[in-house]
């Protein structure tokens, strides 16, 4: 259940990097890339789980889901994965959500039709704006 393993590795980084270092954690936000296949829902339960007796169990979290953006490497336009999918069939989204490098496959950059498409954000799992407070 790599769900699992996400939501331990984000807790254990938190608690490694702030509580042992004399701060409490306040609040902090979880970005889950469109094409990371991760259920947000489940993220959001293990959290709150993992965080449950710990230092970190006041601490408000807010997981969203983080756009995926793709750079043309021919006209250097940035588009987001709905923009480029939008004339693909389901079947070919599923494809590409499985495995990114299809992309250059299937789609096409709506601004020049080249298919040097290269994905910059989208993929993984980020923490971001961790809000803490001396103890
Ligand atoms: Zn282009």
């Amino acid at each position: 259940m790599h769900e699992f393993t996400i939501a331990q590795g984000i807790v254990d980084f938190l608690r490694e990097t702030y509580s042992t270092k004399g701060y409490r954690i306040t609040s902090f936000k979880i970005a889950i890339g469109e094409l990371s296949m991760f259920d947000r829902n489940i993220i959001i339960d293990l959290v709150r789980e993992l965080i449950k007796g710990t230092e970190l169990e006041d601490a408000k979290f807010t997981v969203s889901i983080e756009e995926a953006a793709i750079k043309c490497g021919t006209c250097n336009q940035i588009h987001t994965f709905k923009e480029l999918t939008k004339s693909l069939s389901n079947e070919e989204k599923e494809m590409i959500h499985f495995i990114p490098e299809l992309i250059s496959s299937y789609a096409r950059c709506p601004s020049c039709g080249s298919r040097d498409l290269k994905i910059l954000t989208g993929r993984g799992v980020m923490v971001t704006d961790i809000a803490v407070q001396r103890e």
